[in-house]
């Protein structure tokens, strides 16, 4: 008798188990990942193509959310302190928001009070493109992104050590991978 209610007793914690665990398995199946509505009608964004993006004017504000293509485009700059990344400490990658372009590493990251995320080196040499800026009577060196030439802030040679640089960046036209998600896209897609 006491073997049979033990007996009864596992099948119905079996019973309850396996539906309590189908009912997790069930609506996963239906949660595709939360996809980014800022790349979804963007063709040229990848994080592992490094071919240059060229487009027109017309074409980025097709594909750019309004704020990314003031910035990326219209070398706009977001008001100091309003970026989410001025302070964010996560470690990983950061790309450029308009083509996906790795730019910088979060360990090259810095809090330097300017009121913009700061680094102080690039990912790559090739990351970055850097150009004379001499408007508003100052004489700043303007940094772009080096595959899709969108504008991303300036750097000055007032940064800490290893480089002594300061790059300055407009938060808006960085997005943030964290490391261990960046490392499986990559192994996702080995052929892109
Ligand atoms: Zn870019």
């Amino acid at each position: 008798m006491k073997t049979l209610l033990k007996y009864t007793v596992v099948v119905i914690v079996s019973q309850l188990f396996q539906q309590c665990s189908f009912s997790q398995n069930n609506p996963s199946k239906n949660n595709s990942p939360t996809m980014d509505t800022t790349k979804k009608n963007n063709p040229v964004y990848s994080n592992i193509d490094t071919s240059k993006v060229t487009l027109t004017e017309e074409e980025w504000k097709k594909i750019l959310p309004s704020d990314v293509f003031y910035i990326a485009r219209q070398k706009g700059t977001e008001r100091p302190g309003t970026s989410k990344f001025e302070y964010f400490k996560e470690i990983g990658t950061y790309y450029c928001a308009a083509c996906g372009n790795a730019l910088f590493k979060s360990d090259t990251k810095f809090e330097s009070g300017c009121g913009w995320p700061s680094f102080y080196e690039p990912i790559s040499k090739g990351s970055i493109i850097y150009t004379p800026d001499n408007t508003h009577g100052m004489q700043r060196t303007e940094v772009q992104c080096g595959r899709c030439k969108g504008h991303l802030g300036h750097v000055f040679d007032d940064g800490p050590p290893p480089t002594g640089l300061r790059y300055c960046i407009n938060g808006v036209v960085l997005d943030f991978e964290k490391a261990k998600e960046a490392e499986k896209n990559y192994k996702e897609k080995p052929g892109q």
